[in-house]
């Protein structure tokens, strides 16, 4: 099958023939249909996030079709249309497992990063971890759902019943996670790069009260802020925009150092906290709102061996909504 590679961090992706794998007890084959390109794979690729598999086969937000089942996979018949998220497998055991956590699992197994993902004709997948797919999708609609939709809904729901709501960096999560929002009758204040006037245009488009450069304050205090955008420093820009008793979400896999800031900013019961991955119970949560709000993506195809290109276009803040490798 062709595939995208990652043979050693900080170089470019390969294009290479690469054997179709095998489906082990628990798995299903895939034939992928479309593979959105996410920031997470901008930072295994720039080897900003710490022991990849190698070599590696990137991607973790697939929509495809079984074309094979393990021994023990009878979960979805042939022919079924599924998706894989970036949660490929947890232990089931450990303590963060046992209590609901298996976002947190020790021995966790990420899409993408510890195992072989979508950039590729096929993948396998324990489909223990996969989704179904409501119907109303199209294949590349569908791909930025599994994880920009996943981890924006994680850090939404840490979100707790805020009211107003801040979003830094508009862009494949926050283009999908707004539309949930106001479907839940919140405001959303989204922040983007200064001078950005496209995105705060589309972010506007999607029903954002409010647009502006994430230097700047909000006419209004928030309640929540979500940080989608790899930068530090957007902490202490956020916590002085939210209200007291306000949170913070970093709703990123990695970010930049967060800079010092006086204790007066985090004072009055304001607080910080991270979104590590997703549990299938969010996935489950998620799939069955999506077709009710309903949430639509906006995608941009470009072809398998676009890779580099397309994680350039991400590097850059240069794609509105999401990007799909369609192999
Ligand atoms: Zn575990
Ligand atoms: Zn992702």
């Amino acid at each position: 099958m062709r595939a995208m590679v990652l043979e050693r961090p900080q170089t470019p992706l390969r294009a290479t023939d690469w054997p179709t794998p095998k489906p082990r007890a628990n798995e299903i084959l895939i034939q992928v249909r479309a593979c959105a390109v996410c920031r997470t794979d901008l930072h295994v690729v720039d080897g900003e996030l710490p022991n990849p598999k190698l070599p590696l086969v990137p991607g973790h937000e697939i929509v495809g079709v079984v074309v094979e089942q393990g021994r023990k996979a009878r979960r979805f018949g042939i022919g079924a249309r599924v998706g894989v998220p970036w949660l490929g497998w947890s232990c089931g055991k450990c303590r963060f497992c046992r209590t609901g956590r298996e976002n947190l699992c020790d021995l966790a197994q990420f899409t993408g990063y510890t195992r072989n993902g979508g950039y590729a004709q096929f993948t396998v997948a324990d489909e223990r971890f996969c989704f179904s797919i409501p119907k109303m999708y199209s294949d590349a609609e569908a791909a930025p759902l599994l994880c920009a939709g996943l981890i924006g809904f994680r850090s939404f729901k840490k979100c707790g019943d805020a009211k107003r709501i801040g979003i830094y960096g508009f862009g494949a999560a926050a283009h999908i996670i707004a539309q949930v929002a106001e479907f839940h009758g919140r405001e959303i204040f989204a922040f983007t790069r200064r001078g950005d006037l496209k995105a705060q245009r589309f972010a506007r488009s999607l029903g954002a009260v409010w647009a502006g450069g994430s230097e700047t304050l909000p006419p209004r205090k928030l309640d929540a802020a979500i940080i989608f955008a790899p930068v530090g420093a957007l902490v202490p820009l956020a916590l002085k925009a939210v209200e007291k008793g306000g949170i913070v979400v970093c709703g990123g896999i990695h970010m930049s150092d967060v800079p010092s800031f006086p204790y007066e900013w985090l004072w009055e019961e304001r607080s910080i906290c991270s979104v590590a991955n997703l549990t299938r119970r969010d996935g489950n949560e998620f799939f069955k709102i999506v077709p009710r709000v309903p949430v639509r993506a906006t995608v941009d195809k470009f072809p398998l061996e676009k890779a580099n290109e397309v994680l350039d276009k991400v590097r850059h803040g240069k794609v509105h909504g999401a990007a799909v490798l369609i192999p």
